[in-house]
């Protein structure tokens, strides 16, 4: 069982984040309360630093690196928005970054990582083993291995999203993050324990992924192959040690939500709220349409974890 980040490693993340990060707006829509019955705050990630919350994770894991990491460099895999933002934390920081990226990856990610400044390595999503690509270059040349979410720095990181949406809302009675590799949810699980003791938490992922539903009900991580949906950021073929370590703790739920349910999200959120949001970004209103009945009254927090996606591809997705 590994030692698993508490709530005092989010407040120092956040210390290290000052001045770095983006404290990003808390949106609400009359739409959206009179469609659920409830009040529901909006935590808008799709407006940090390199278009979501994962520069929070990358920025602080870089920042606690010592001197011969930072001269070795950083190396890491992921489908997206860790790429992005290990690259953009590592200009900041000085630090050369490779990055692992399937070769079928959005181009705007592709080229926004190229554009910070990261060293692009490709591989085949469906084939190849990324985690495995990752460990032989750390250990050839020296790089230190960050992982998109298994990682007390990450999620220590991560959790300051929800600090600050704790900070402006006060308690809440129920939080709906979206879950990928569990980063993002763990780390918002250890703020929501500390700061709003009574808040349900909610995890929600793809319909087409759904292994950490499985392995919150059973008890341990299940695997699954790379899962084909929309949610490119949700494509994790199974939790880590950490983030389930935190999740079976602190969790209440994990839920799901289709590709057709993101969509009408999207759609939801230029149409009314006039924001781009990825469609993982939209798993957490997604969840909460899908459970109004038991929310009507409460104050419900959603963490919008993203807006990176090709305006293409969003007017592909509108238009159907
Ligand atoms: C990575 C990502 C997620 C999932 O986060 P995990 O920490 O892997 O669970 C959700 N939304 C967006 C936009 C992401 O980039």
């Amino acid at each position: 069982m590994p030692i698993l980040p508490t709530f005092d490693d989010v407040t120092a993340a956040a210390a290290r984040l000052a001045g770095h990060v983006h404290r990003t707006p808390v949106l609400t829509s009359r739409t959206m309360n009179d469609e659920t019955g409830a009040q529901v705050f909006f935590k808008c990630e799709n407006f940090q630093r390199m278009g979501a919350f994962k520069f929070r994770g990358g920025f602080n894991a870089l920042s606690r690196f010592d001197d011969r990491q930072r001269k070795a460099g950083v190396v890491t895999f992921s489908s997206g928005n860790h790429a992005q933002a290990i690259a953009l934390s590592a200009r900041l920081l000085g630090i050369p970054a490779t990055i692992i990226m399937p070769h079928d990856a959005p181009a705007s990610k592709m080229a926004a990582t190229r554009g910070y400044g990261g060293n692009v390595v490709v591989y085949d999503r469906y084939t190849e083993d990324r985690e495995a690509i990752g460990r032989k270059l750390a250990e050839e040349q020296g790089m230190t291995l960050i992982p998109p979410y298994d990682h007390p720095d990450v999620i220590a990181g991560q959790g300051t999203a929800a600090m600050e949406l704790f900070d402006e809302t006060g308690p809440l009675d129920a939080l709906f993050v979206p879950l990928g590799g569990g980063g993002l949810l763990s780390g918002s699980a250890l703020a929501a324990r500390a700061l709003s003791p009574q808040c349900r938490i909610y995890g929600v992922e793809p319909e087409a992924g759904n292994d950490g539903q499985q392995s919150f009900r059973s008890g341990s991580i299940v695997h699954i192959d790379t899962p084909r949906t929309i949610a490119d950021g949700a494509q994790t073929q199974h939790l880590g040690g950490y983030t389930f370590g935190i999740i079976k703790r602190d969790v209440d739920d994990i839920c799901t939500a289709s590709d057709a349910e993101l969509i009408e999200c999207m759609r939801f959120f230029a149409g009314r709220m006039k924001i781009v949001v990825e469609p993982t970004g939209c798993l957490g209103l997604a969840a909460v349409r899908n459970m109004k009945a038991a929310l009507a009254g409460k104050r419900v927090g959603v963490v919008i974890s993203g807006g990176n996606i090709d305006l293409e591809r969003f007017a592909a997705l509108l238009a159907g």
